[in-house]
């Protein structure tokens, strides 16, 4: 059917590019373009041989010109950006350039301010109308197939949705004290952010980590969740119509936060440059260096992920909850395609994502978060590709 260009070349494009590989008559080509062209190489020598042809280039995505020849070259049908959210504005850019069509996983955020929202890609809108190109935002898991689910949700069950709460409950275990199961970096700036939710239509900002549920996740068992700001709050209160109260809530081990409180108060965490032996350094950065490779943690995870939604809302006039969920083993997806669960939940979205663009099941020129699409066709294939999904009709709710 067409050509992916894939952007990035780390733990979710791992993950992606196997499944592109898996499904060669939509993705007859792939070209893995990312800043260290080795680790490329290495995956190319890894899945080359199947049906997916597959090429190689070293770009730097923060460079709009070595982009647009890159794309004027290979020629792609859609560009998958799973390189860092910083990138996503000169990739975006480069798309707008070469009128080519444009999936990522998560939003903008400017390398030196700890701060994520749509605003700057929002801003994209009339540019990719008029181009007649499409560029879907936030499709992995959460943001992504969180976004579907609210879709689903309001096309099959409720005639209003007035409460989602979105779970994300990762109840692997990889042995190490401290380590991040995605981008170090991004993850320590997400979770030590503000925590917000929205109510009444109102954002409420709360300190980071200050509201705690315990929830009895199905497969894995009792956990301790907290409230996160997270981006897909800000999508969903627009496309949701009549929502009241959207939040987001996280698992996070003991161990994990007692770690991570430590990193923060001695500075570890922060972005704000430090002379050191006469060089500007980022502490956070300097952190990820040290910290193990989410890549690595395949191998050592046991254990299952479960993330889904939970919705409140009215059919025929009465209450009903719903709540729709996946189960994902990290070494069931080690197995598959050598990374671990969260990887291969964001991963296998954004193949999905990409595909239905391909196929034209999804179409419509400007910028989208996967809710403003059907949902169905999505679903079949979360079902098809490796992450089925399941119901539950009377779900126990979160206070
Ligand atoms: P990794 O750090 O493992 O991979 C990032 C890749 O991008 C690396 O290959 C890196 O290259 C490459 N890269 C970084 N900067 C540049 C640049 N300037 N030019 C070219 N390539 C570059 O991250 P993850 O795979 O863990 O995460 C990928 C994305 O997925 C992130 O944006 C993350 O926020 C998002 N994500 C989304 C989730 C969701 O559910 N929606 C969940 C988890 C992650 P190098 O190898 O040289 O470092």
């Amino acid at each position: 059917m067409g050509k992916a260009l894939i952007i990035g070349c780390g733990g979710v494009a791992s993950v992606t590019i196997h499944k592109c590989c898996q499904n060669p008559d939509v993705f007859e080509e792939i070209c893995i373009a990312s800043r260290t062209v080795s680790k490329c190489d290495a995956l190319k020598e890894k899945l080359g041989g199947g049906k997916t042809k597959i090429t190689t280039a070293q770009v730097n995505a923060d460079n709009v010109d070595e982009l647009v020849s890159l794309i004027e070259s290979f020629q792609p049908d859609v560009v998958i950006n799973l390189a860092l959210p910083y990138q996503d504005l000169s990739i975006m850019d480069a798309c707008l350039a070469t009128k080519t069509n444009y999936v990522d996983t998560a939003n903008y955020e400017p390398p030196d301010t700890a701060k994520f929202e749509y605003s700057w890609q929002w801003a994209y809108r009339d540019r990719f109308k008029q181009a007649g190109i499409t560029a879907l935002l936030g499709c992995g898991f959460d943001p992504g197939v969180t976004g579907v689910f609210s879709a689903f949700a309001q096309k099959h069950y409720f005639d209003e949705i007035h409460e989602i709460d979105i779970l994300d409950c990762n109840g692997g275990d990889h042995g190490y004290p401290f380590a991040t199961n995605f981008n170090p970096e991004i993850n320590i700036r997400e979770v030590t952010a503000k925590g917000s939710y929205i109510e009444n239509g109102k954002w409420v900002e709360t300190e980071p980590m200050a509201i705690k549920r315990v929830y009895d996740f199905k497969e894995v068992g009792v956990k301790d969740m907290y409230l996160l700001h997270h981006e897909e709050l800000e999508s969903l209160a627009l496309n949701i119509k009549g929502v009241k109260r959207i939040r987001f809530f996280m698992t996070f081990g003991q161990s994990y936060l007692t770690h991570l409180k430590c990193l923060e108060n001695v500075g570890m965490t922060s972005i704000e440059p430090i002379d050191y032996e006469g060089q500007k350094i980022i502490p956070l950065q300097f952190l990820k260096a040290v910290l193990p490779d989410p890549a690595s943690l395949g191998p050592r995870t046991v254990g299952k992920t479960n993330i889904g939604c939970i919705f409140k809302g009215i059919k025929d006039g009465n209450e009903r909850h719903y709540c729709v969920y996946n189960v994902c083993d990290h070494q069931e997806a080690y197995r598959e395609v050598g990374s671990q669960a969260i990887s291969y939940t964001t991963g296998v979205p954004a193949m999905i994502g990409a595909m239905l663009l391909m196929q034209g099941t999804w179409n419509g020129a400007g910028v989208f978060n996967v809710e403003e699409f059907d949902p169905d066709p999505f679903m079949d294939a979360l079902n098809k590709w490796g992450l089925p999904w399941q119901e539950d009709l009377d779900p126990v709710m979160v206070d």
